[in-house]
């Protein structure tokens, strides 16, 4: 008999208020991270390939090692990875190759998934149908709108003043370059034809050399320019987003880093890596504010200033974010710009802290299904890491700490773009950049890059 009790046949005690408050928090908490998986096995199923062997399934390991066995037996439903094997539970493998079982009864290939969850009643999530005429629109044309937007975007730069010696490159083509070599994800040497391309295009006056974008890639002076470049592609869709999502990332490098491990005596060695927080739009999944800090940086902390960056432009209705960004702070700052916090719960937590945080926790713990409605938006965020990733690579090529910040956020600037191009053709949207330029803004914003390059 398997260890695993199947979410449909859990029957929950008629009224919650007849367990303690701590059996109460514990349920809560183990229906949520069942949620979570079936969240996560839902992406699984529509980004991955998964492989049927007479009763079994493959599923590849969403870390890139290797794939793991899925059993779907009813019975004994089984899965060959730490998370089941160690804990029983149903995992995100188990609920990705359920996904896929549904998906091949369509027969018609269709990719409608309906997903329902029975826990005290049944809650139909919504079904979201791809508009697929402006989606194709969309992807056929987006190179070539791309580099408009992008040379668009660019000529809001402010040009540095010019220095003796050297013609130096002027900062809208430097830029360009940069975000339009992250975009073609080619090795530098190997994307120079794409540049005389853009150049015959008009998008360019000077075809850099590709030791020149790598040098700028490498500038810590370009981190602020990028950043701000990033808010200023999220702007278009300022009327569109309302409801944002808070998650973190890691792009991983081709360097090592190698320690020894006192304990056992011997050296390890781990890739590089760059985590990236950020906040999106649910919607569009439009970027809206970065930030990127040490690996061990807290979750919690950053929390703040992403919700900072993009109310200064947007109106906020609800943030959505898992656990670990949990805290009385991080629901008071998003309360302060008059949007509702929608954050999971830790197990530990209670409602002793009072305020706001006491407010929402008991809407947790007594109106899940419309808590978990709200909550389940914050799914929009790892599709947009899925999104970027998938389109421009998880790995960074880039060696130095600098240019493997830079080179992160070209890649989000390059998925802005094409949040844009998407809404252009979905939404009808015609963007337009810098709108409040002219004013003390912008030449503020701009100020300290005169530092040079
Ligand atoms: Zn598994």
């Amino acid at each position: 008999m398997s260890r695993l009790s199947p979410r449909r046949s859990r029957t929950l005690p008629p009224s919650h208020t007849q367990r303690s408050p701590r059996e109460c928090t514990n349920l809560l908490w183990t229906d949520l991270e069942l949620y979570e998986r079936e969240q996560r096995g839902m992406r699984i199923a529509a980004t991955c390939k998964l492989t049927r062997k007479g009763q079994v399934w493959l599923v590849p390991s969403q870390s890139g090692h290797g794939r793991y066995t899925v059993s779907p037996d009813p019975e004994a439903p089984h899965c060959s990875c730490p998370d089941h094997e160690t804990r029983g539970l149903k995992c995100k493998h188990l609920f990705a190759v359920e996904f896929a079982m549904k998906r091949e009864q369509h027969g018609d290939g269709s990719m409608t998934v309906t997903q329902t969850v029975t826990v005290t009643e049944t809650i139909k999530k919504p079904t979201y149908l791809q508009d697929w005429p402006a989606y194709n629109a969309a992807q056929t044309h987006e190179k070539e709108k791309f580099q408009a937007l992008l040379y668009d975007l660019c000529q809001g730069l402010e040009e540095l003043p010019p220095s003796k010696g050297h013609p130096r490159l002027s900062l809208s083509d430097a830029v360009f370059s940069a975000y339009f070599k992250v975009y073609s994800t080619m090795s530098a040497r190997r994307f120079m034809s794409d540049l005389r391309d853009a150049q015959v295009k008009g998008y360019l006056h000077t075809v850099p050399h590709f030791n020149s974008i790598l040098n700028y890639l490498d500038n810590p002076i370009l981190t602020p320019i990028l950043r701000a470049l990033i808010t200023e592609s999220s702007l278009p869709l300022k009327t569109v987003e309302a409801d944002f999502a808070v998650d973190s990332s890691g792009f991983t490098t081709s360097r090592f880093i190698r320690w020894v491990d006192h304990k056992y005596g011997v050296v390890r060695q781990q890739h590089a890596w760059v985590k990236v927080h950020l906040m999106c739009g649910v919607k569009t999944n439009v970027v809206t504010a970065v930030e990127i800090r040490e690996k061990d940086a807290s979750d919690t902390k950053v929390l703040p200033d992403l919700v900072n960056t993009t109310a200064a432009h947007f109106d906020m209705r609800e943030v959505s974010a898992d656990k670990g960004y949990s805290s009385v702070n991080n629901h008071e700052v998003i309360a302060s710009h008059g949007a509702t916090p929608y954050i999971a719960f830790k197990s530990i937590h209670s409602g002793a802290a009072g305020g706001l945080w006491e407010k929402m926790f008991h809407y947790f713990a007594f109106n899940r299904q419309e808590f978990l409605g709200h909550y389940h938006k914050r799914s929009n965020v790892e599709s947009t890491f899925c999104m970027i990733k998938a389109k421009f690579r998880d790995h960074v090529r880039s060696k130095t700490d600098v240019a493997m910040t830079n080179e992160v956020l070209c890649k989000i600037l390059c998925h802005n773009i094409c949040c844009l191009i998407q809404a252009m053709y979905e939404l009808g949207i015609e963007p337009t950049f810098w709108e409040n330029r002219g004013s003390e803004h912008q030449s503020s914003r701009f100020a300290h890059f005169q530092g040079g390059l």
